[in-house]
């Protein structure tokens, strides 16, 4: 850490700004990363050090840290209506306007779009929503929520529930009623013996027995990202969403798919959705939405989960929800123009033509004795660390193998992201070729060091 006589950026941040979601050991001994601005895929700190942001900031900032058109349209909608709500059925032009965009991007024909500030509000949201719908059709036992094992939702009271981490146990989370199904990680999960595809048909049965167990009547609903992302890049094993979607619609139990991190391109498709044939009820949105520029979330309703939140709320006169920043004029012209860019500016195309070279880079890790996993789709990848690569076993917590790896990445410009026990990459969609060859190149180099540094 520079020391510039007691007054450091580093200090000023230790005395006053309490960090979540970090590394206490680390930051104690490392300090924190003051940044002043970014230029394309890299951001700079106070003393002029350049990294390369090979996690576009969290997952969101894909179209690179300063794209003149994003901010252009932020200014011009400051200028003309900065910012207002959408209670009392009032709302911004700009919002209307986009409304109709993410309708038409959407997998729906039809349906309904509910503004939030954050992925987090936008899943409690809709937990909201699934529970008044029921109890309005007179079904208020129907209240129990299925997510997954390694799921991450968000972080209210809520969502952390939904969100299946260890650490949640700290706030005597989850809450009654959240359930959780298996995570279908065919190399972490499947048995001696078993195949893909009986792995897959395990799931589901295991799937219908947990709903059978509960009692489909007290289900509200399951959530589910088409890729697992927090939980450490985990794409589903083959053909599981079609193994359970005709089991959650023959119990009537809605199928939300979390798309805060593959929404908008990050897997070559609009929609991680779209990638698997899903077919969701309602979609959730945040990040790329902005490209990062401007918080904020939605909840996208299908037609039938509209119509049904409609009646509902017309039977109670309102939907009795809202935030008070949720919908601005701000963030809709923000998420016009990123939407503008992810899909006239190539950006979507873009990721699906350098998946390739970005999948075959990190396959090479896929070389190194002490990689159990190596696994990546579009524009997110994952390699998991272990101390036994024939028994999968992880190496001692203690050793801290992937927080020592985001450490030393750092000290070489290179930004990437422990996640248990696998380092994930997930970059700006705007990265070249070359540039995907010098993140790798510099985690190549990292990865050696630490394991050199460990023996
Ligand atoms: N859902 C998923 C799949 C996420 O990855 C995240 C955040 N990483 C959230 C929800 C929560 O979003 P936010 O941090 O904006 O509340």
């Amino acid at each position: 850490m520079a020391d510039t006589g007691g007054n450091s950026w580093e200090e000023k941040d230790m005395a006053n700004v309490f960090h979540g979601f970090t590394d206490f050991p680390s930051l104690k001994e490392n300090g924190p990363v003051v940044l002043t601005h970014g230029e394309g895929i890299h951001v700079f700190d106070v003393h002029g050090k350049r990294y390369l942001d090979a996690n576009s900031g969290l997952w969101n900032n894909v179209a690179g840290f300063n794209h003149t058109g994003i901010v252009e349209a932020l200014c011009a909608q400051a200028q003309r209506f900065p910012g207002y709500h959408s209670f009392f059925g009032r709302i911004a032009d700009v919002t209307v306007e986009l409304s109709e965009r993410l309708i038409s991007l959407s997998p729906f024909d039809s349906g309904k779009v509910y503004y939030t500030n954050s992925g987090s509000e936008a899943n409690d949201t809709m937990v909201k929503m699934l529970w008044m719908i029921n109890r309005r059709k007179g079904m208020p036992e129907r209240r129990k929520i299925i997510t997954r094992i390694n799921a991450y939702h968000g972080v209210t009271v809520a969502t952390a529930s939904m969100t299946a981490k260890p650490y949640n146990s700290e706030f005597g989370l989850p809450l009654p009623g959240f359930l959780r199904a298996d995570c279908p990680h065919f190399w972490r999960f499947g048995l001696e013996e078993e195949t893909e595809d009986a792995f897959t048909a395990r799931m589901a049965r295991n799937l219908r027995d947990l709903i059978e167990r509960e009692g489909p009547e007290t289900i509200a609903g399951m959530f589910a990202e088409p890729v697992q992302g927090a939980g450490g890049v985990i794409p589903p094993s083959k053909g599981y969403f079609d193994a359970i979607r005709p089991i959650l619609r023959e119990y009537d139990i809605p199928l939300i798919a979390d798309e805060v991190i593959c929404g908008f391109g990050r897997m070559g498709t609009m929609w991680g959705s779209d990638y698997y044939g899903i077919e969701p009820d309602a979609i959730i949105a945040s990040k790329c939405i902005t490209a990062g520029y401007y918080p904020m979330g939605a909840v996208i309703l299908g037609a039938k989960l509209a119509a049904e939140l409609e009646e509902a709320s017309e039977a109670a006169e309102e939907f009795p929800h809202g935030f008070t920043a949720a919908g601005s004029p701000l963030g809709s012209a923000v998420a016009l123009k990123a939407l503008d860019v992810l899909e006239t500016e190539g950006l979507i195309d873009n990721v699906r033509s350098l998946t390739p070279h970005f999948l075959e880079r990190l396959s090479r890790f896929g070389d190194h004795p002490h990689t159990g996993e190596v696994r990546g789709v579009g524009f997110m990848g994952a390699i998991e660390m272990v101390a036994d690569r024939k028994t999968k076993a992880p190496f001692d917590s203690k050793l801290r193998v992937s927080e020592r790896i985001a450490n030393k990445a750092l000290e070489k410009g290179l930004i990437c992201r422990p996640l248990g026990a696998a380092v994930v990459l997930a970059p700006p969609f705007i990265i070249t070729n070359a540039e995907t060859d010098t993140m790798f190149d510099l985690l190549e180099e990292t990865v050696a060091d630490v394991f050199a540094e460990i023996g």
